[in-house]
């Protein structure tokens, strides 16, 4: 048997594992498992970086809260004006005064209140992340089994497979076969195919001139664009 129809069989051999990891990753059962997975990696730090966030906010209140309360407390002063006016003095300059740090007063109540619903969402959103984070984790030991019962199904005819294919590359130089297996893992498929003419049957790109020579010589040469192998039929 040539190169080309020993690599041609271990394909062909190859197809029908693919096939099993290809419907593997469409089940549902991967896929509840990898998305639960997945959220549980991302959770910690997004709970974190929110409470975080909370302190800040926190902070930054309880500034504002301060502000509010000394001008407030400055303002006090100002209740004995009608004092100062039997005392003969010129109220004027305390009236304008007071007017300004009321003006002040009133935008700070506006921050406090916007800074506090502000924190009353991420409150809530923290909340509701925690939340779902535990019921994802309630998930997560159901759908871990799950895939292991799933997988447990295809692991006899996956071993199977795997059996036979061991017995097939054994024929297939090591070089050969070390590429094979690179486009593998780079989820080409198939990695071995016939040209159609001058072109590659599976991208449609025309051969370069080594190729072309190669493929007149009866060889194996690689596609330029979706670095298939290519052979002549
Ligand atoms: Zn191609």
């Amino acid at each position: 048997m040539t190169q080309i129809e020993q690599l041609l069989k271990y394909q062909e051999e190859d197809s029908k594992l693919l096939k099993i990891e290809r419907d593997a990753a469409n089940s549902d059962e991967w896929k509840n498992y990898s998305q639960s997975k997945s959220f549980l990696t991302k959770a910690p730090e997004k709970l974190d970086a929110m409470d975080a966030k909370a302190r800040e906010l926190e902070v930054d209140l309880q500034k504002i809260n301060k502000k509010y309360e000394d001008i407030a407390e400055t303002l006090k002063d100002f209740e004995n004006l009608d004092d100062l006016v039997e005392e003969g003095a010129d109220i004027s300059f305390y009236k304008k005064n007071a007017t300004q740090l009321q003006e002040k007063l009133k935008s700070l109540k506006t921050e406090i209140n916007a800074l506090s619903k502000t924190i009353k969402d991420a409150d809530e959103e923290y909340k509701a992340l925690k939340k779902k984070t535990i019921a994802v984790q309630k998930q997560y030991t159901e759908y871990a089994a799950a895939y292991q019962e799933y997988k447990k199904t295809k692991l006899a005819e996956m071993e199977t497979i795997k059996a036979e294919l061991k017995k097939l590359s054994a024929d297939i130089h090591p070089e050969v076969f070390k590429r094979y297996e690179n486009k593998r893992s780079e989820r080409i498929f198939p990695i071995i195919c016939a040209v159609a003419g001058d072109r590659c049957s599976k991208c449609g790109m025309e051969l370069s001139i080594a190729g072309k020579e190669k493929i007149a010589h009866g060889e194996v040469t690689e596609c330029e664009n979706c670095h298939r192998f290519l052979y002549k039929e």
